[in-house]
Order: structure tokens, then sequence, then C-alpha cells
């Protein structure tokens, strides 16, 4: 079996966020919450001495009308708008690359100011369009199937950074998004105070304003952030990326399996929807000849039972680090048969979207690792 070829990190949901790499240690707008905003913008007002009434109109800038600059925003007076230049920082994220596939798929890497890079990406499909975004700089989990694993970490976004994928993304790409998924590069649950601010700015009326059913969070499962997220946020979706049935094989390829096993899992999972009253999404990425038998399609059927679930069946995308196989349609499409024997929930096959443009999470940035800073 192939594994990331660093050494192993300690795993933990308190590892620094990289929130200080501005030298001036400016506010991030967009990582506002609500309250923070009143707070932070109410004294930087009484500091420039500039009405309250500012705030709002600053905060529709950002929010509703999306600036790029803080010279769009005109209805402010000239000497203020270079102030918050100086003392703030519209939009924390610098697009370094950006690949369009055949099929429409956009992968955008970003730089923050330390030189640590980011990917999001856009997949347009018929009236949905989903934004799929990062949560950590790299990953420190190192799952062997994904390429994000191998590149690994270099520290946790802030709730600004993450929310800029989604403002910079609708403007790259003219459109706000009917989905937002938090799949991109890192274990978002390894990062969840971030994250659930970013949640809350995103969904804020009077801040982007998103729909909250729109987002779905996926995680390869860390319990107690589970049961959390689903008190905090039970309009949230859950996805858990299971791809394997037994312990033995799922701490092979999902480290973090070993701190959370399988029955801790699925425990959690059965928890979060007594609290919300919704399924989860299992996705599961099919290794030829890992994780495909019989008998997985049949321990996976009985996990898919045994609380209200969907399956989501993907086929592996080779790239270099990882040393597995492509599945084939026919492949694909035999595992789906057999669980679905046993199973009678939906069961979807996920279309590989961007193959042409190095379509896993993380493979623009490790194709991009030597024009780090
Ligand atoms: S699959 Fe998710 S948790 Fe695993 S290494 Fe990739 S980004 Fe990290």
């Amino acid at each position: 079996m192939n594994t990331p070829n660093h050494p192993p990190q300690n795993i933990s949901d308190t590892d620094p966020t990289l929130a200080s790499q501005d030298p001036k240690d400016r506010l991030e707008l967009v990582g506002l919450t609500g309250d923070e905003w009143k707070a932070s913008i109410g004294a930087l007002l009484k500091e420039e001495k500039q009405p309250a009434y500012r705030g709002k109109t600053l905060s529709s800038w950002v929010f509703k009308h999306l600036a790029t600059s803080f010279d769009q925003m005109s209805d402010l007076p000239k000497a203020f708008r270079e102030n918050l230049a100086q003392k703030t920082i519209l939009h924390p994220l610098t697009e370094s690359n950006r690949q369009v596939s055949e099929d429409g798929t956009e992968k955008f890497l970003w730089r923050l100011n330390s030189g640590h890079a980011l990917e999001s990406v856009f997949i347009p499909d018929g009236n949905r369009r989903t934004f799929c975004i990062s949560t950590q700089a790299g990953c420190p989990v190192k799952c062997t199937f994904c390429a994000t694993g191998y590149g690994g970490f270099d520290g946790q976004l802030t709730p600004g950074q993450i929310v800029d994928q989604v403002i910079q993304l609708s403007h790259s790409t003219g459109m706000l998004p009917t989905n937002i998924v938090f799949m991109g590069m890192g274990e978002p649950l390894l990062n969840a105070p971030n994250v659930y601010k970013s949640i809350e700015i995103l969904t804020a009326p009077d801040q982007l304003g998103l729909g909250t059913r729109r987002l779905t969070l996926s995680t390869v499962g860390i319990p107690k952030r589970i049961i959390e997220l689903a008190k905090l946020h039970p309009q949230v979706k859950l996805a858990v990326s299971l791809h394997a049935t037994n312990d033995e094989l799922r701490d092979e390829i999902i480290p973090l399996n070993k701190q959370y096993p399988l029955e801790m899992l699925l425990s959690s999972i059965k928890e979060h929807h007594r609290i919300t009253g919704k399924k989860v999404t299992f996705e599961y990425i099919i290794l030829p000849g890992v994780n495909d038998s019989e008998e997985d399609a049949r321990a996976l059927a009985r996990i898919a039972r045994s609380t209200p679930s969907r399956v989501n069946l993907i086929g592996f995308n080779p790239f270099p680090q990882a040393h597995y196989g492509k599945p084939t349609v026919p492949q694909i499409q035999w595992f789906r048969n057999e669980i679905a024997t046993r199973f009678d929930g939906e069961i979807m096959i996920r279309r590989s979207r961007g193959e042409d443009i190095q379509g896993a999470c993380g493979q623009l940035s490790l194709l991009h690792a030597d024009d780090k800073s």
C-alpha cells in the first residue's frame, strides 16, 4: 500500500490558523461575522470619525456588490477609503492559476500573503453551479487516495480565506453558487471554529445570504464535531467519506480512522440524523482490487441500511503519487448493482469532472508546488 511520503504529523483540531500572515495584522472584512462586524467596524468608524451608518454601506459593498476594490465604493469618502485600504483587507486571496476543463469545470489556485496555496473548483451542471471550497491549506490527514494528502499541511484557513473563495469564484464565473461543498483541500472538521464562522457569513441575510440548505460539509469523520455540527447548523447537509467498510482497511487509507474508528463514526452519524432528521451521504471512492469486492459491497449496503442514507460512488481518478488503478465503467456498475440488491436507497455514480485539468482536489497545487515562495 502506498502512503504519502512525508513524516507523520499529529492530527489536531486546534492547529493555529494562518490569520497572522499579514504583516500589519489587518482585519479581513469578508471574514467578520455579523457580531464581529458590529464590534470591529463600529470601533473603526469611531476612530475614523465616520457616522455609524457607513458600517452598513461598507457591508453592502463587501457582501452584496462583491466589490473588488475600495475605489469602487464611490459613496464612501475618499480619505476613509484610503484608510480602509491601510487598516483592512478586502480580499485575502490572490488568484495564481486557473484551468478550464472541456466539460466546463474550472479549477482555481489561490495564493495567500504567506505564499501558501489552496484550491477551489467550480462545477457547472445544468442549472446547478457548485462551488467546491477548501478549509485548510493542504491537509494533515494524508489519505492515500487523495492528492492533497501528499502535499503536506500548511495551516488552517481563516473564515475570510474560506468565504473569499465563494466571493472570488462568483466574480470569476459571473454567477452565485446554487450549492457550496466544503470538500476541497483539508478536513473541515479539523478547522471547525473557522468553518462555522464561514457558514454564518455565507448564510446571514445581511451578508452573503445564501440558503443554509445549499451547503454540504464533507468529512472523513470526527464524531464529536459531527454532533456539534448537527446542533449548530442542522440545515447543513453531511457527507461522510467512508471509502472502506472495516477498520483494518480504513486505518490504512484514512489514517484518522485510527483515532475515530468506524463504530464511533457510525454512532455519531446516527446521532446527527436524530438531531437534524437529515440523511447522510456516504461517499465511496472505488479503488480497484482494494475496496471493491462482493464482500465490500455487502458491508457497504449493511452500513447504508443502518441509518437513513444515500450512497455516492466515485471512480478513483489516478495521479502520479498514488498507485491505484482507475476502475472501468463496468466495474463501477457491477459494484453499484451488488449494493443495490441489498440496499434500496439512492445510489449515485458520481461523474468524474475536470479530468483533463488535474481533476482530483489537491492536484493543481501539487503541480504548482515549486512555485511556492
Ligand atoms: S481526503 Fe480529505 S481528509 Fe483525506 S487527505 Fe484528502 S483532503 Fe485530507
